[in-house]
């Protein structure tokens, strides 16, 4: 198989050298571009397997070349961002980044990132096997959901994050996302209350599926469906 490319944007030199270093270690084929401008003209002349990109760059920032990919690619993309906080506003922005890092990251974490995500989306790539029927089956309006045939027992709260996850799959939600979701007033409850619910929706989900995580918890930021 050949090796996937990966294009890292990025101006920093010395973070940029220690993540290229790792890529090519573990038999990427890691190129680097440190301005923002010729990135996206070298994206649209040879696109990489996948991107990983900075926000804040010289020449053209890292949202406005996403979303100009966006126009025309549905290359997968990973994000990295100085902020914690800016995680909430990029998901809100719905660019279509398909896993997002935050600085400072160990070099280990993005690469396991890529891996999980070039893993994901050569899978989106390939056709659907015929007559398999989906792993989980929603009926919004029976609120109920059968893994594999095997009816769940949820409840409500349980069932409407599934919901919710199962629909957009690989997409990463927040937990403000996922409260204003399953919630009609969020005045009186806080982000814990989707963890807990979360915790025992991805027990049961253990139990009808030990053999995979269904749904990643994505530290700092919130949870994805991985089918
Ligand atoms: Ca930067």
């Amino acid at each position: 198989m050949d090796k996937h490319k990966i294009l890292l944007v990025e101006d920093e030199p010395d973070l940029a050298a220690v993540l290229i270093d790792y890529l090519l270690r573990d038999g990427f084929d890691a190129a680097l571009e440190g301005d923002g401008t010729a990135a996206l003209a070298r994206l649209r002349q040879t696109p990489p397997d996948l991107l990983l990109l900075d926000l804040m760059l010289p020449g053209l920032d890292g949202l406005s070349i996403l979303r100009e990919l966006r126009k025309a690619s549905d290359l997968p993309v990973i994000l990295v961002t100085a902020k914690v906080e800016e995680i909430d506003r990029l998901i809100g922005l719905e660019l279509g980044a398909d896993d997002y890092v935050c600085k400072p990251y160990s070099p280990r974490e993005v690469l396991a990132r890529v891996k999980a995500v070039l893993r994901r989306t050569t899978a989106r790539a390939q056709p659907p096997a015929p007559a398999t029927p989906p792993l989980i089956e929603i009926d919004a309006e029976g609120w109920q959901a059968t893994i594999q045939g095997q009816r769940l027992t949820l409840t409500p709260k349980e069932f409407q994050l599934l919901r919710v996850l199962t629909a957009r799959p690989g997409r990463v939600y927040s937990r403000g996302q996922l409260l204003d979701a399953i919630y009609e007033d969020t005045l009186d409850v806080n982000e814990r209350a989707v963890d807990s619910h979360m915790k025992n929706l991805r027990k049961k989900l253990a139990q009808a599926q030990p053999e995979r995580e269904l749904i990643r918890s994505i530290y700092g930021v919130g949870f994805v469906f991985e089918p």
